[in-house]
């Protein structure tokens, strides 16, 4: 029984290894396939786990968030969300998460005025950061951002993260553009 359970699972991960790994042989770079594709490489889709730098998501994890992050009150924009680190361009800072709602949900928290903390996952799937969300959600708007929201897929899930647009100081507030998502 535990034999079969065993066989079961090393043909999932044999066939999910023959779809998605990236097949880098040196290094993984920007010409690595899942960078290209947005998606995160792991001992799953990639097999150059000292060479490769192709794994930003986990880096983020591997620090707790306080460390990372902290929210600030702006002068004009009520509570932001500033770095308590420095990060450099294209690093990953923070997952912006919440529940999950699709279709009629979305429209009916449009209409109730309660859009403010909704991001678009695709046509018909969005990420509401207002239920359950993280403090990515007081991330503010603005026309000259530092940093961008990236959707990034880690395991076949798509993840939506504020990523860096430029290296940013510490204590500098964290904003993005939501007209360019
Ligand atoms: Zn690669
Ligand atoms: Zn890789």
């Amino acid at each position: 029984m535990r034999e079969a359970k065993r066989r079961k699972r090393d043909i999932v991960t044999k066939d999910y290894w023959d779809r998605f790994h990236c097949g880098c042989t040196h290094q993984c770079d920007n010409r690595c396939l899942n960078r290209s594709m947005a998606c995160e490489c792991d001992s799953d889709n990639c097999n150059q786990p000292d060479e490769c730098h192709n794994r930003p998501f986990a880096r983020m994890m591997a620090q707790n968030i306080g460390s990372r992050v902290e929210l600030m009150a702006t002068e004009r924009c009520g509570t932001g969300l500033q770095a308590t680190m420095p990060f450099r361009t294209g690093q990953f800072i923070i997952e912006y998460t919440g529940r999950i709602v699709e279709g009629r949900t979305i429209t009916e928290q449009l209409n109730a005025g309660k859009g403010q903390y909704l991001l678009r996952l695709s046509n018909n799937k969005a990420i509401d950061g207002s239920m359950d969300g993280s403090i990515a959600r007081y991330t503010n708007h603005s026309c000259e951002p530092n940093c961008e929201m990236v959707k990034w897929n880690v395991k076949s899930v798509e993840h939506i993260i504020l990523v860096a647009s430029r290296d940013i100081d510490p204590s500098e507030e964290l904003t993005c553009d939501y007209g360019h998502m």
